[in-house]
């Protein structure tokens, strides 16, 4: 492993690339192809010919999930190491960073119900990851307690997507107090009335994550928004009761965080029209200070810049220090988001 990656630093991030297949559609349209993984050579190029302009990038990471990669080898390759962590008491984050339509919600919480007592193949991060925390813990008789919390946020406003409340009142009361950030004292940050939900059983994710989007469908249509400006964070908290060989108690607690985050072809747009410049830079304002966060904590820069937006303060306690970081890029194939897939390779190699 390289400096960068060196534990001791306390600095650990991995990059990793997942290129979708060309749906359906592209494939009747005969959508050209410009992009090409290596998995084994862990590169990822993009090319393009055309008589006036020629694009030939190719752009090494960590890992590289070419398009019939299976949800089951991301899984096992990038995703059950950090879960392991986490059980051992760190703090971990997933990111899923991309343009609108590559694959970030499929990567993170994928496609499917679960069948007669069966996760359906293209099961996600988020389910997969509950389940094999319960099959560990089950297997070791361990004492313990698992809360989820699910949220999002959008404009630098969060909204609780596990709160039982009526969404209108707090659309329509504005004296109503929106979910605030405190600073806990002890480098972490709270989030005043946030619901975290027991869960007993990987079952009761589907439940979870059903009633989630539920809450940001009614939301978008409400607030008329767009999910695809909007980042969630899906985190899991793990208290695990432990004995010392002085027959002492200890309680082990860790959190793996598992973040969909906004389009990022917001990014490119913001402050390209005018008019909706300052809504984007709100929108994006997260997403700039992630990658510049990212940035500080791989240069081991004295700055960590984590008090410029709502996410980066969120996700403090998960983010450098003995953490582990994953920031999974997923692009498209086709010719018409070539531009785009070069913006996303950029940004995710300079966060390696
Ligand atoms: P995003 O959340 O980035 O906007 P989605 O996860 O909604 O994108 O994916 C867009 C579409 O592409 C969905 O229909 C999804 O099922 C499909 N898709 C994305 N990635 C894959 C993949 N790796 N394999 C198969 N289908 C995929
Ligand atoms: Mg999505």
């Amino acid at each position: 492993m390289s400096g960068k990656h060196d534990k001791d630093k306390g600095v650990n991030v991995q990059v990793i690339v997942r290129c979708r297949p060309l749906s359906d559609d592209e494939m009747r349209l005969k959508t050209p192809v410009v992009v090409t993984c290596n998995e084994g050579r862990r590169e990822v190029s993009a090319v393009q010919n055309i008589a006036n302009k020629q694009i030939d990038r190719t752009f090494a990471f960590d890992k590289v999930f070419g398009p019939t990669s299976k949800q089951k080898d991301l899984y096992d390759q990038a995703v059950c190491p950090i879960v392991f962590e986490v059980l051992e008491g760190y703090n971990c984050t997933i990111f899923a960073y991309g343009q609108t339509g590559t694959g970030k919600t499929y990567t993170m919480e994928g496609g499917g119900r679960k069948k007669n007592g069966e996760f359906p193949s293209d099961a996600g991060v988020i389910p997969r990851a509950v389940k094999q925390i319960f099959d560990i813990l089950e297997a070791q008789h361990a004492e313990y307690n698992l809360k989820v919390s699910f949220l999002e946020l959008y404009n630098e406003e969060i909204t609780d997507l596990l709160a039982p409340e009526e969404l209108s009142k707090f659309v329509d009361d504005k004296s109503k107090k929106p979910i605030a950030l405190m600073e806990d004292g002890k480098g972490g940050v709270l989030v005043r009335g946030l619901e975290e939900e027991i869960v007993c059983t990987a079952d009761e994710i589907y439940k979870i994550l059903e009633k989630g989007s539920a809450k940001r469908r009614t939301a978008e249509t409400l607030l008329n928004k767009q999910s695809s400006r909007s980042h969630s964070i899906f985190s899991i908290t793990i208290h695990i009761k432990e004995c010392t060989p002085e027959g002492e108690e200890m309680i082990k607690c860790g959190k793996l965080n598992l973040v969909d985050l906004a389009g990022s072809e917001n990014i490119s747009r913001s402050g390209a029209r005018e008019g909706r410049a300052r809504e984007a830079g709100e929108i994006n304002k997260s997403l700039l200070t992630l990658g510049r966060v990212i940035n500080a904590l791989v240069e081991h820069s004295g700055h960590i810049p984590y008090r410029d937006s709502k996410l980066t303060r969120l996700l403090r306690d998960s983010l450098g220090g003995k953490t582990k970081t994953c920031v999974i890029a997923t692009v498209s194939p086709s010719i018409h988001c070539l531009e785009e897939t070069l913006n996303t390779l950029d940004y995710a190699h300079r966060a390696k």
